[in-house]
């Protein structure tokens, strides 16, 4: 890593984080099956290796990281709890992990946050505080409740035991298939991306690391070609867990220094590759969670005769979500 470009204020994790956030959560998190498919295989003209993170706990490898995170806090900080602001999978994942850890968990949602995603959270047993998005700054109110609590933000993304727990998904992998050509991952703020990233470097040199971001949101790929974090505005794609604005700060550097290259796919694309998981594999996979295998199986990335791993890194979708988007495609 060129420590030059790295700010000093910013704590970048490295492949030893990686490690030991596999042992944090050895036996908590869920060893995700790899999948495989001929019929994919001959789609591709390659040997393709799914990592079902849709099977994680909470329905996404997100888990990976909100846990590594929860358990890496010193305990007297951690016994006042946590906070964080989504509205989507990493909530989920910081109720889930809070839940574990027996502390509290605050969520601050945008007070129009659809109501399937707040029961989610609250299940999981997270107090929801919400925000009107048009006159609120979720910042500040994360920082005050923060404050009030003397509780600990997790940020979805951009923070580095955020990084090194989502690290373990791809780890996984390779342990499990061994040497790989391509690791190809979703890509939305690049907690994924920078873990994914850390992992293949250590464990599988030579493999190309490659983030697939949504069409209408590539912002990853212009931040990557220009040098610096470029911010866009909220994109438009089904790719929910994907419209970032802008890649992490902690994550940028891992990025330019260790990812090959940022492909993107159409929502098109995206419903596809859901029909094929659904039909071919019988798994339930969300359009995010779709990305890398969309631009394998849709010949975005030239990969003829490779060996290809991919996350599919969520299936949190309602099925009536899900059945509208197959429908709407099928005419
Ligand atoms: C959050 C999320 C992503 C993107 O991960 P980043 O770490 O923000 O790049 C991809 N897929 C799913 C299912 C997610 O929940």
């Amino acid at each position: 890593m060129d420590m030059s470009t790295v700010q000093r204020d910013l704590k970048i994790p490295t492949f030893d984080d990686v490690k030991e956030a596999q042992r944090r959560l050895a036996g908590v998190a869920h060893v995700t099956p790899v999948l495989t498919s001929k019929t994919a295989n001959a789609m591709a003209d390659a040997s393709l290796f799914f990592k079902a993170e849709n099977l994680q706990r909470a329905g996404a490898f997100k888990f990976r990281g909100a846990y590594n995170s929860v358990a890496a806090l010193d305990p007297a900080a951690r016994a006042n709890g946590v906070v964080a602001f989504s509205s989507g999978n990493h909530a989920q994942a910081l109720a889930y992990a809070a839940r574990l850890h027996g502390i509290s968990c605050v969520i601050i949602m945008p007070k129009d946050a659809p109501e399937m995603k707040v029961a989610a959270t609250r299940g999981y047993g997270a107090e929801v505080v919400f925000y009107d998005r048009y006159t609120e700054d979720r910042e500040v109110i994360t920082r005050r409740i923060a404050t009030e609590r003397n509780a600990t933000i997790i940020p979805p993304f951009d923070y580095a035991d955020v990084i090194a727990g989502q690290g373990t998904a791809a780890a996984e992998l390779i342990e499990e298939v061994g040497a790989i050509d391509y690791l190809v991952v979703p890509l939305g703020g690049g907690g994924l991306l920078a873990g994914s990233a850390l992992s293949a470097r250590a464990l599988a040199p030579g493999c190309k690391v490659v983030g697939v971001e949504p069409e209408a949101g590539d912002d990853g790929r212009q931040s990557l070609q220009k040098g610096e974090i470029v911010t866009i505005p909220v994109p438009k794609s089904i790719a929910d867990g994907a419209l970032t604005t802008a890649i992490g700060r902690h994550n940028f550097p891992i990025l330019k220094q260790d990812v090959d290259d940022i492909l993107t796919v159409s929502d098109t694309q995206l419903i596809e590759t859901m029909r094929f998981f659904a039909e071919r594999l019988k798994i339930i996979v969300e359009p995010t969670g779709c990305l890398a295998a969309a631009a394998v199986m849709h010949g975005v990335l030239a990969c003829k005769g490779k060996r290809v791993g991919m996350v599919l890194s969520g299936g949190n979708v309602d099925l009536k979500t899900f059945g509208a988007l197959l429908d709407a495609r099928r005419a």
